[in-house]
């Protein structure tokens, strides 16, 4: 009874907006929306709540993706995290291979910066295993600090040339078409035969770029991305974006 009646509040809640990047990142937090956030020297708090918000809804409304987010913020401060954990690991790993303390932290901060990512694009999801397959603490959606001059205007301009399919022009479209991503890994809903068949003959008849977007026209993932991004993100969603939408929530609902 006590769990249900948590789970209720928390389910009926929504993102509240916050004044600085770390209270936004402590509300989500809090929330349990991930266990680490750091915007790293992003300052627009209007970029921020949105980005928050966004996140925030999926992972309320889809409590299985929980477990891959464990980081939102800047990439910057996901990939140090990263780095640190990895490098932890390599220590043990090559103290008990004989090497001093001494080395075996050299050896594995040289090894874990070279095998880390260089932070690129707007944003991405990255979702590091350790060696036993589990995710790193730093698992999770993460947009590029040195990006967030220009963000605005360049979400605006992918929407409205019609690249990125019909939605809210803010970053929540980024945090819903990862959300996609994320949904799609879930379910695997690249086997999914109402979704796969949608998907074969909009190519086959050219009605992707017209009928989702540019973007949905680059392979079956992105396809799922994109009508997922369009169906949270438009009031109105087309057709297409409109049944795949409705068929990945179908999906979601069978496992729970
Ligand atoms: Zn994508």
């Amino acid at each position: 009874m006590v769990e249900s009646s948590v789970n209720d509040k928390i389910a009926n809640m929504n993102y509240i907006g916050q004044k600085t990047p770390k209270e936004a990142a402590d509300f989500l937090i809090k929330h349990d929306i991930v266990d680490h956030a750091d915007f790293g020297k992003i300052t627009d708090m209007e970029l921020i709540n949105d980005w928050s918000a966004a996140l925030f809804d999926s992972i309320q409304k889809y409590p299985k993706l929980r477990e891959s987010m464990r980081f939102t913020g800047a990439m910057q401060s996901q990939v140090d995290m990263a780095v640190k954990s990895l490098a932890d690991d390599l220590v043990d790993y090559y103290k008990s291979n004989g090497y001093s303390e001494r080395e075996a932290i050299k050896i594995a901060m040289k090894e874990a910066i070279e095998s880390a990512p260089k932070a690129d694009g707007m944003a991405w999801t990255w979702n590091p295993r350790g060696s036993n397959g589990e995710y790193y603490n730093a698992g999770g959606i993460a947009f590029n600090e040195s990006r967030e001059g220009i963000c605005s205007n360049y979400i605006k301009e992918e929407i409205e040339s019609g690249f990125w399919a019909k939605a809210k022009k803010d970053v929540s479209y980024i945090i819903n078409h990862e959300i996609g991503h994320q949904l799609d890994h879930l379910l695997n809903l690249q086997s999914d035969t109402e979704i796969v068949s949608l998907y074969k003959h909009l190519k086959t008849n050219n009605k992707i770029i017209n009928g989702v977007s540019g973007y949905a026209n680059t392979d079956i993932e992105e396809f799922i991305a994109e009508c997922w991004a369009e169906f949270k993100g438009s009031k109105n969603p087309r057709k297409y974006a409109k049944f795949v939408g409705e068929r990945i929530i179908e999906r979601y609902n069978e496992i729970n």
